[in-house]
């Protein structure tokens, strides 16, 4: 049995059991998605473009999106052409794609750690071998952390699961470091608008060496973003930004995988993106999270503080609660949570050995500030009776 894919399912379903509080999701508020700002764009782009988005369209994308993309993400610094611009199926099928190119049968992969779920379930059909890549550690080194690794992959803002921001001096020697040794770096950023304290961080693709004026990027960062968390993950748009070999490797990898992104959503992103609607949305979806966070935090001081350690992070949508007790087994407590009515998803789903059971992640997008304190306080009332059993 592989235990890990079992407490992935036990979470995944969790939102359905009526009456349990779900914290383990990452789920944006469906309140804020901008439904009749949609449904008009829909309209107008079928109308215009009938032909165009319910035909198959081009692997790579709708040009005038890549275009928009390369201009969005593009600076005086890091010089992006459509070359540089991939269009995927949401932000996950350009995490399954990397894996197709680059990784091979027990391929060794540099992963920040802890990492991502998703990104180690993209990738545990080959079989990889994982070496964790702990970027806080004082002792972490990139480049030989990188040496023999077929890509380096890292969620530099507002981490899934920790919530936390790589710094600039990391995020710098991290992309020195793929430059020198050549090794691709993924830099997946589904959370980096998301921010609700201080100033963003540079990208690494900006910071990285190689972009030389007049020239398409060239370098060895491969920049993924997504709709989900800007406007609605059932869009399902997402991109790669890379150097356009990179591009060309996973274009192959789509025609083998959806052939091409759907043209409705592909032309209502673009709409969306012209129309300036993510700026005009955001105000009010950072102060929604914004509350939430501080909701959250405020309940587990309450409640948690005395088996728990957390930061309070600036962005995203996570707090990523550290056991002070370091014989603390969270896969343990996660079926007295349940059974108490409350559901977090443990530690060791985030590493790809397991071994790690001694944190929580808790997700603060979903629910309303009352329902956070009271998930709070039954997740309190879980760790009282196991300890008690
Ligand atoms: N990367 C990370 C780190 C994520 O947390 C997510 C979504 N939860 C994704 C990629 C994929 O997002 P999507 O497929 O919805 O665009």
């Amino acid at each position: 049995m592989d235990t890990t894919n079992d407490i992935t399912r036990v979470f995944l379903s969790a939102g359905r059991i009526p009456g349990l509080i779900s914290l383990a999701g990452g789920l944006p508020e469906p309140s804020t998605f901008p439904a009749s700002e949609i449904a008009t764009i829909a309209r107008d782009v079928i109308e215009a473009h009938p032909g165009e988005v319910l035909g198959y369209g081009p692997i790579e994308g709708l040009p005038e999106l890549r275009d928009k993309l390369a201009a969005r993400f593009g600076s005086a610094a890091l010089n992006l052409t459509r070359a540089n611009v991939l269009v995927t199926s949401g932000g996950m099928q350009g995490l399954d794609l990397i894996g197709k190119v680059l990784l091979e049968e027990g391929g060794l992969i540099a992963g920040q750690f802890p990492t991502y779920l998703g990104a180690l379930d993209a990738w545990r059909p080959r079989s990889p071998t994982v070496r964790k890549m702990i970027l806080e550690a004082p002792d972490f080194e990139p480049l030989s952390a990188l040496d023999g690794a077929q890509f380096a992959y890292t969620v530099p803002n507002f981490s899934n699961p920790t919530g936390r921001m790589v710094d600039v001096g990391m995020r710098q020697a991290l992309a020195d470091a793929a430059d020198r040794s050549g090794t691709w770096l993924i830099e997946d950023d589904p959370y980096g608008t998301l921010h609700y304290d201080g100033a963003p961080l540079p990208r690494m693709i900006e910071l990285s060496a190689r972009s030389r004026p007049g020239e398409p990027y060239q370098g060895p960062v491969v920049y993924m973003g997504t709709l989900s968390k800007e406007i609605a993950p059932g869009l399902r748009i997402g991109w790669v930004i890379a150097a356009p070999e990179m591009i060309e490797a996973l274009t192959m990898a789509k025609q083998g995988s959806d052939m091409c992104t759907s043209g409705v959503t592909q032309r209502i992103a673009l709409a969306a993106l012209e129309a300036g609607l993510i700026e005009r949305i955001q105000p009010a979806v950072l102060d929604i999270y914004r509350r939430r966070r501080d909701a959250l935090c405020a309940a587990m001081a309450e409640h948690l503080g005395d088996w728990f350690d957390w930061d309070i992070p600036v962005g995203g949508m996570f707090v990523w609660a550290v056991a002070k007790d370091p014989a603390m087994d969270t896969d343990l407590l996660l079926p007295h949570a349940m059974a108490a009515g409350v559901c977090v998803v443990p530690s060791s789903v985030f590493d790809a050995s397991g071994l790690d059971r001694r944190a929580l992640r808790i997700n603060f997008s979903f629910n309303e500030p009352d329902t956070l304190h009271e998930g709070v306080r039954r997740l309190a009332k879980a760790i009282t009776t196991m300890q008690g059993s």
